[in-house]
């Protein structure tokens, strides 16, 4: 869960940072695409008054020495030659004839002129810049005049000078000479939407609609636009608008160009904080697991509490932080009173409550042991004569007494190996591992002593009849034994009790035991 809330916070933040630096780069370029574009448009105004400026004083020198026949030519080869700023220079009389005009070769001097240009020059008869039209000479052109005066306010005719849109000259430097090499280009459009200048210079005098920045720039000042281009390319684009003519500056760059050092820039970035961050990453990893570890541990354990084992495996278990080492205590407290309980249980379950002697249910576990390992054993079945008289005579409680003075007494004559259970009301069984027939008969009789000299209070003497029968015969049963020991016993109460018989098989098999 740590590893996973890291790394995404890792691509968050690597995302969010790319968004923020996009959103500033386009910002910036959007700003700076604007600003160029407004530089241009002022460089442009300026380069077109001082166009105005250029005819205008040509236009006073002119008038001036109007009787001159040669001024016609000298200021018109002037034009021309002192600026790069027209690409050919006319003086035209008020009835249209080519006075002077440089360059000489295109050979006009003495004809009228029919263009847009000169046409609407002479009918308006003041400073203008023309639209951009196709020159008699074939050259899309813009021409700009300025009209010729006499002193007494008489119309003389104008000095133009013409500018190829696609030939060399200052204003072609400033827009069509342009750095590509970021992607970025730009255009100029005049009012009615045609293209002045464009790097791709068969598109210029083209008309262009439906173009969302082209048409911002006709209506508002500068600004800025996203837009998609007519080769679907996302543009992203500043531009201003001229005072000196109706056109309109747009620079543009494309959306990807724009982008394409952030790409860098971000991968960067990422080979930058990948070390640390996958040592955070691996650091993590190694802590969650250290945590989660004695947890682990702990979950497992408790699975198997009932295994004896579990308190030990508790105990090295490395809860080196508060909550696991809480959780261990706590299983370890419990683990202990649970299996002390079992224990009680269990000793419950084997025991007879009244002598503390084994019960039936644990004979049977011992006689399974012996005989699984093959262990030879004697069973002596030991019954209290006459005790119904004890019972009779002292109470049922003094005779549970008398049983328990007994089982003291048998515990203390048998040896620590010999099991010794009640089995039923007031008979006993001793069984005895290894135990031949003839060393069962001496602990049946030591034992039938024992109790017949032990003074029990109140009752006094009393005496046990026992029965022995064994289990080297392996051919019976363990539940044929034990009939054997119990006929044994039957015999001793017939012949007159107080006795220890053994049963006839085995003290025959005894017998015959070869040595
Ligand atoms: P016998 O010599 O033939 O054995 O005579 P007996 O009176 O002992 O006869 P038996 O063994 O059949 O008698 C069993 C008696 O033991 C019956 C019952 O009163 C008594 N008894 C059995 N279980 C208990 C017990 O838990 N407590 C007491 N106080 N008496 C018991
Ligand atoms: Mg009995
Ligand atoms: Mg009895």
């Amino acid at each position: 869960m740590a590893l996973s809330a890291s790394i995404v916070t890792f691509l968050n933040s690597f995302y969010s940072s790319y968004q923020v630096q996009k959103q500033q780069l386009q910002a910036e370029t959007l700003k700076s695409q604007s600003a160029y574009a407004a530089k241009l448009a002022s460089a442009t105004d300026l380069f077109l008054q001082s166009t105005q400026q250029q005819l205008a004083y040509s236009a006073k020198i002119i008038a001036k020495n109007f009787d001159n026949k040669a001024i016609f030519n000298q200021e018109a080869e002037r034009l021309k030659r002192q600026t790069d700023s027209f690409n050919s220079t006319v003086v035209v009389l008020a009835n249209g004839v080519v006075k002077g005009i440089s360059p000489k070769s295109l050979q006009l001097a003495g004809k009228k002129l029919q263009s847009d240009g000169a046409l609407q020059a002479l009918s308006f008869k003041e400073p203008m810049i023309s639209e951009p039209y196709i020159s008699a000479a074939n050259n899309l052109i813009i021409f700009i005049s300025h009209p010729l005066f006499a002193t007494d306010g008489r119309y003389l005719g104008y000095v133009g000078g013409s500018i190829y849109l696609k030939h060399a000259n200052i204003l072609h430097d400033l827009l069509q000479v342009h750095f590509h090499k970021d992607g970025s280009y730009l255009y100029v459009v005049d009012k009615s939407r045609r293209l002045l200048y464009h790097p791709d210079t068969s598109r210029i005098g083209e008309q262009v609609y439906n173009n969302a920045v082209i048409e911002a720039v006709l209506k508002y000042k500068s600004g800025t636009k996203q837009l998609i281009n007519s080769h679907n390319v996302v543009m992203l684009a500043g531009y201003a608008s001229l005072k000196a003519a109706p056109w309109g500056i747009i620079t543009q760059r494309s959306l990807e160009a724009t982008l394409e050092p952030l790409d860098g820039l971000m991968i960067n970035v990422l080979y930058r904080t990948l070390p640390i961050g996958l040592a955070t990453l691996l650091f993590i990893w190694l802590l969650a697991r250290l945590i989660a570890h004695p947890l682990r541990d702990l979950a497992q354990t408790a699975n198997a509490l009932d295994n004896p084992n579990a308190p030990q495996r508790l105990k090295i278990i490395k809860s080196w932080y508060f909550e696991s080492s809480e959780l261990r205590k706590a299983m370890l407290k419990g683990v202990g009173v649970f299996q002390n309980q079992i224990g009680v249980l269990r000793q419950e379950a084997q025991t007879d409550p009244l002598t503390g002697l084994h019960n039936r249910r644990s004979l049977d576990g011992f006689l399974e042991q012996l005989t699984t390992t093959e262990t030879s054993f004697a069973v002596l079945a030991i019954d209290i004569d006459f005790f119904k008289r004890v019972n009779d005579e002292y109470g049922h409680d003094i005779g549970d007494l008398v049983l328990q003075s007994l089982a003291k007494i048998i515990l203390d004559v048998t040896r620590s190996t010999d099991f010794v259970t009640r089995t039923g009301g007031e008979e006993f069984n001793v069984i005895s591992p290894n135990a031949t027939a003839s060393s069962a008969y001496v602990l049946a009789e030591r034992l039938r002593i024992q109790v017949s000299e032990t003074y029990i209070d109140p009752v006094g003497y009393i005496n046990v009849s026992v029965g022995i029968a064994g289990w080297p015969l392996k051919q019976l049963s363990i539940d044929d034994i034990f009939k054997l020991a119990d006929q044994a016993l039957y015999k001793a109460k017939r012949t007159g009790r107080n006795r220890s018989i053994l049963d006839s098989q085995y003290q025959d098999a005894e017998i015959k035991k070869p040595d």
